[in-house]
């Protein structure tokens, strides 16, 4: 059983997304990732602790420190102005990252709090956590995004860091449970599309009875100011984003599975 935190790390509140799941949203970025994708466009999201982040030539915005420690009290203050949005377009909050279940006391605590207020929750999740934190956080939530990114687990560990056994665990699991899911798979020419990967994606997913939609995420170059900022290296600097054509024939193999393809959020 997981113990509610009053406090945690968080390093973005976005207002108005309307990619992060369905209607108009509020989407909590909390810090810590126990992995680290070659190409994580929220790089600042990684690290659990607050990081410098230089200043910003194009923006003018000057050196600051990124990530704060919030309580739960002034998050919900900031959720509910919006309430009226969520309830008039079907909306809600997502909570994302890093990974959100990396915080799992503070993140029970804040979808405690948004049920006390029948704001509906998405989680956003790379399904890497201890499968008994998934299992409780993911059965108090509205929505699960669960981003599946590579089947093969030695090639998941290649590109990520982490190996997938918890993230297989837990789509399982995740097919289980009540909660509805939403798969999202980023397409990263060079590396998920490659076409086993692809075919193991659809086969897996195709598979659970309870899943039959897919987002395709494009890769794209928008984060990579971040990696100057915080002093990383770019890990993909000379990867363009998926073609068209290559989006297109990505979600013609899914639809052949069954699958209902969505692109982007
Ligand atoms: S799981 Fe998501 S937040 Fe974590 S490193 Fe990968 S892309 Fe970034």
């Amino acid at each position: 059983m997981i113990l509610p935190t009053e406090d945690g790390i968080i390093f973005r509140i976005k207002k108005y997304a309307i990619h992060d799941g369905p209607g108009i949203r509020t989407t909590v970025f909390l810090k810590g990732c126990p992995m680290a994708c070659l190409w994580c466009h929220n790089p600042e999201g990684i690290r659990p602790e607050p990081e410098p982040l230089k200043a910003d030539a194009k923006t003018s915005s000057g050196p600051k420190a990124i990530g704060k420690r919030t309580s739960v009290s002034d998050i919900m203050a900031a959720v509910k102005k919006d309430i009226i949005f969520y309830d008039e377009s079907g909306g809600g909050v997502t909570f994302s990252g890093g990974e959100p279940m990396f915080q799992p006391g503070f993140l029970k605590s804040l979808l405690i709090a948004c049920r006390d207020q029948e704001i509906h929750t998405a989680i956003d999740t790379s399904g890497c956590a201890p499968p008994n934190v998934f299992s409780e956080l993911s059965e108090m939530t509205d929505l699960l995004l669960f981003d599946l990114k590579i089947i093969d687990s030695s090639t998941h560990a290649k590109y990520t860091t982490v190996a997938n056994d918890d993230v297989l665990q837990n789509l399982n699991l995740a097919s289980e449970q009540a909660t509805p899911v939403r798969i999202r798979f980023p397409l990263v020419p060079g590396i998920t599309d490659e076409r086993d990967n692809l075919n193991a994606v659809a086969d897996l997913v195709g598979s659970l009875q309870t899943i039959d939609t897919i987002d395709i995420l494009p890769f794209h170059r928008t984060g990579e100011g971040k990696y100057d900022r915080l002093q990383r290296d770019k890990h993909l600097p000379e990867t363009a984003p998926p073609t068209d054509d290559m989006i297109r024939q990505v979600s013609e193999l899914f639809e052949e599975r069954g699958l209902i393809v969505n692109v982007g959020g």
